[in-house]
């Protein structure tokens, strides 16, 4: 079971994220996997980076928000006087560390990769003791675990990704025999090391990725990933407010989704998991009586085999230009080969048949380094006018259609374009892969809303009512809980 920020945000949150996890305790083993509280991960963020400007207060006023934060929960939920002692001493020692280590950022004026990585595991490392206390207060056997001694992972800070086969051995021998004893193991979210024991992280929101990792490693009947939305929802609910629940989605829908930004999963949650056919529930933890969003092997039949749309903002399209690309045969590699290089991912490509023209999407954040590597390995082309333009357009956004069994289904496409060209729409590029799992494709950033908004509606995802919520919650659980 994972807990998200929301759903350990205060001590109500974390009082009745440990209720589910006891009650789920008394019907078998169980690992829980907790997120930083809301707001925690990203107030370490925002101070390491006033610390790398220079700025000298902002490790001490980070130490003060974190330590009312922790301090105040751990006065509500822990009466016991002794374990509480305990908790706000090392509260106060993690907290410490945070400030110290920021005040390194401050003095250097440098923040390294290695350093966020470090700086921005605080949260979780404090949430996993209050919430292991707060079960202790239960009665429940429960223990904090840092994922530093589970989750072995490559040295690509800020994006780790687990070496598996030594994650599995890790996290078998550190877990299985506490679960043997009856015991629970409140793990990090987020966080690994690499084999040296450098401190990673998965990438923001990357709890859902730890959930599924120590899922696959311990071969779980499930892995029930709690969060403060009834489930997956056919767009997300910020920008389309009659978005409808899905009682089930299939494991490459729901991989599309969170690669295009549906936030309600980590882009690699499904990865460990889906091989494996271990099925990933997502439900709310302030609404436990819902039965949430199953995500297996398939889904049910959808509307012209459209499960749900996403878009992804901060995104820049790169545009690779001019009559001489034609006479550039290694042009795509050569692009490519310097994206990887600095280890930026691309979320769209798109090449005209004509040659002219070739384009991609990178997360802003990606760039600029991007681009100036594709301009490092373009170099002679670019000098020898075969190449007449890089640009870089910041003010777009990815629309993706997403839906396993668009494959062979007719019109889908004809139907989405004709919907944005009623709305005035421009499309700026288009995608489709041959698995035709999505459609994606680049417009203005200020017409995602309308454009999200009018295919929602248009192809009837739209909720139908309360009735139309939830089909057959029995159905859905049957052999599950
Ligand atoms: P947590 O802190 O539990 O990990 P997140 O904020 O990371 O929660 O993810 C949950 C949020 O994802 C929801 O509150 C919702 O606003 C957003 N979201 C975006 N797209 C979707 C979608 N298609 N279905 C459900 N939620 C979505
Ligand atoms: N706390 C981390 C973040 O905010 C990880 C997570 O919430 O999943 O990105
Ligand atoms: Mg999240």
């Amino acid at each position: 079971m994972k807990f998200g920020g929301t759903s350990v945000g205060d001590p109500p949150a974390i009082r009745r994220a440990g209720e589910l996890v006891s009650q789920a305790a008394r019907e078998g083993p169980v690992v829980t996997v907790v997120s930083a509280m809301s707001g925690v991960t990203n107030s370490l963020v925002a101070a390491m980076r006033r610390a790398e400007a220079g700025d000298e207060a902002a490790p001490g006023e980070l130490a003060a928000a974190l330590a009312r934060t922790h301090s105040s929960a751990i006065e509500v939920l822990i009466p016991d006087e002794a374990r509480r002692a305990k908790l706000l001493a090392e509260a106060k020692e993690l907290i410490a560390q945070a400030e110290h280590w920021c005040r390194g950022v401050a003095l250097l004026k440098e923040l390294t990769p290695r350093a966020v990585d470090a700086i921005s595991g605080i949260g979780e490392r404090l949430s996993v003791r209050v919430f292991a206390a707060t079960l202790g207060e239960a009665g429940v056997a429960a223990a904090a675990v840092e994922a530093t001694e589970l989750i072995v992972t490559d040295n690509a800070h800020m994006q780790a990704l687990p070496l598996m086969d030594q994650t599995r051995q890790k996290t078998r021998e550190r877990l299985l025999p506490m679960l043997e004893r009856g015991g629970v193991p409140v793990v990090t979210g987020f966080i690994g090391a690499t084999s040296e024991g450098v401190p990673t992280t998965l990438g923001r929101g990357g709890s859902d990725f730890t959930a599924t990792i120590l899922g696959a490693c311990l071969d779980a009947e499930k892995v029930i990933i709690w969060t403060d939305v009834d489930g997956v929802l056919t767009a997300d609910p910020r920008l389309v407010p009659d978005a409808a629940f899905l009682p089930a989605v299939s494991y490459n829908e729901a991989a599309e989704l969170a690669h295009y930004g549906a936030k309600v999963l980590h882009s690699k949650t499904l990865r460990p998991v889906a091989p494996r056919g271990i099925p990933v529930w997502i439900r709310n933890s302030f609404a436990p009586e819902k039965p949430g969003t199953r995500i297996g092997p398939a889904g049910p039949s959808a509307p012209r085999g459209v499960r749900a749309i996403t878009a992804i903002r901060d995104v820049s399209l790169v545009n690779i230009g001019g009559p001489g690309i034609v006479g550039i045969p290694d042009l795509a590699a050569k692009t490519f080969a310097a994206t990887a290089g600095v280890g930026a991912n691309l979320l769209l490509i798109t090449q005209s048949s004509a040659q002219n023209d070739m384009c991609f999407v990178v997360q802003t954040s990606d760039t600029a380094h991007a681009v100036a590597a594709v301009r490092k390995a373009l170099a002679y082309d670019l000098r020898h006018h075969d190449l007449e333009h890089i640009t870089v357009n910041p003010g777009i956004a990815i629309v993706a259609v997403v839906g396993e069994q668009m494959r062979g289904t007719v019109g889908v496409a004809g139907r989405v374009f004709s919907i944005l060209a009623s709305e005035g729409i421009n499309i700026i590029a288009i995608a489709q892969g041959s698995s035709e799992n999505n459609i994606s494709f680049v417009v203005e950033e200020a017409a995602v809303q309308k454009a999200v908004t009018a295919i929602h509606r248009d192809l009837g995802l739209a909720k139908l009512g309360p009735a139309a919520k939830v089909q057959d919650p029995g159905a859905q659980t049957k052999g599950e809980a």
